[in-house]
């Protein structure tokens, strides 16, 4: 693997390029780095993936009118991006975008496919498509001269459609091979969250799945620096909104960053981090309001300070599973357990075992529950308790464990020398 010391990839998320102004301050965050080899990762405008998936939804249900609103709510509001942007009507951008309206209206003509989750992924897809295009002539005419490249050339997955695999190798020697190069002449504006299968349909990484792009990428090129850009500090050790007295961590290492990402974190994306800790890669999270300021450093860090940070995952709810034949909840129940799980895609967020019985806690995600629910009642006696909330202490200590919970029911509770994880109410 050759080492591309120079380049950075940077993203950006939805919230980034919500709106006109926002697309321009953009512009202004990369005009700092004009001279640096970039490829920028962009993702879907705003909450553009969301009506997209209703727009999915509304034609794999064949619901026309709902189909043909959900369409236009989108088009105009990247027509009023495009406009509130560009300067010259006459701008072939118009035209380009008009075009990929086209090509998604034909698409949306076609009878659906069966399978919902590939229906999903050439709909959804087009949120990134439209954004990157617009960011990129934008930053053109801004003066900051791009190419705009499509990261399904780039990014190879298997056929799961709506949670791509990405083929590293595969993936790895195209960006090498096709990426690189260029990369090392100009900067390139392209998309986080769409891959490609093998078979050339378009797929997608999950949602929020733009970290991980941006990641897979600098992976591929061996890349100096990954930075996020967000419309917060960087890390905090606790979600604002519900630790009003949360600070940002300046530092903090790749495994406590996986793990707070995996416990509910939305800061960066769970699978962000491990790509970029196996070829030893920094990440930044900074703020595009003032790209000036340090962020968040995630690293192999060493400087790192452990003090009490706080995850709160809400909407959980807990299943305690119990024999009906009086049977212990042991190997061969729990391995029928965990595939009835699998088989509903259901992500066990904790869970504890005892001799006649099995609770777990996982996220309460509508009618793949009640599947789940319907089948386990089957075998075993069930008992839910809904609304709870999954709180992760890492770094704890009696004062941060009082804090958080004081006044709450403790439904759960396990703890490591670092961690403390309850499931609360
Ligand atoms: N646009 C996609 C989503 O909203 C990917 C991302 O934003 O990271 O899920
Ligand atoms: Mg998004």
């Amino acid at each position: 693997m050759q080492m591309a010391k120079g380049i950075k990839v940077f993203k950006f998320g939805g919230a980034s390029v919500k709106n006109a102004e926002a697309v321009s301050n953009v512009a202004e965050v990369l005009q700092r780095f004009k001279g640096d080899q970039l490829l920028v990762v962009v993702s879907a405008m705003g909450k553009t993936t969301n009506a997209l998936e209703r727009l999915a939804q509304a034609y794999y249900n064949r619901d026309e009118e709902a189909k043909d609103a959900i369409y236009a709510e989108i088009r105009k509001f990247h027509e009023d991006v495009v406009t509130g942007l560009l300067k010259s009507s006459s701008s072939h951008t118009y035209d380009d975008i008009e075009n990929l309206f086209i090509e998604l209206e034909c698409l949306l003509e076609t009878p659906p496919e069966n399978d919902f989750n590939y229906n999903y992924d050439q709909i959804v897809s087009y949120g990134e498509i439209f954004s990157t295009r617009i960011v990129s002539a934008y930053l053109n005419e801004y003066g900051i001269r791009n190419r705009w490249m499509d990261a399904r050339n780039f990014i190879s997955t298997d056929n799961t459609y709506r949670e791509g695999k990405v083929d590293w190798l595969q993936t790895e020697a195209l960006i090498q091979h096709k990426l690189k190069p260029i990369l090392q002449k100009q900067i390139v504006v392209t998309q986080g969250f769409i891959g490609q299968s093998k078979e050339h349909a378009t797929t997608t990484l999950g949602r929020e799945g733009s970290d991980y792009s941006a990641a897979i990428f600098a992976y591929g090129l061996g890349a100096q620096s990954v930075t996020i850009w967000k419309d917060v500090a960087g890390v905090m050790n606790g979600d604002p909104k519900l630790f009003p007295d949360a600070i940002k961590l300046d530092e903090l290492s790749y495994s406590h960053a996986i793990e707070m990402a995996y416990y509910g974190a939305t800061v960066i994306h769970p699978k962000t981090i491990q790509p970029l800790q196996s070829r030893n890669i920094p990440l930044y999270v900074k703020s595009f309001l003032d790209p000036g300021a340090p962020g968040t450093l995630v690293s192999t860090s060493i400087s790192e300070t452990h003090i009490p940070t706080f995850i709160s995952k809400q909407d959980q709810i807990l299943f305690s599973i119990a024999s009906r034949d009086f049977s212990f909840i042991v190997e061969d129940n729990l391995s029928r357990i965990f595939s009835i799980f699998a088989s509903h895609g259901v992500r066990i967020n904790l869970m504890q075992n005892s001799a006649i019985s099995f609770t777990v806690c996982v996220d309460n995600k509508g009618e793949e529950i009640d599947r789940l629910r319907d089948e386990l009642s089957i075998h075993y006696a069930i008992r839910t308790n809904e609304h709870a909330e999954l709180l992760t202490i890492m770094y704890y200590d009696d004062a941060a464990i009082q804090k958080a919970t004081q006044g709450k029911e403790i439904l759960m509770e396990q703890r490591t020398r670092f961690t403390i994880q309850s499931v609360i109410k």
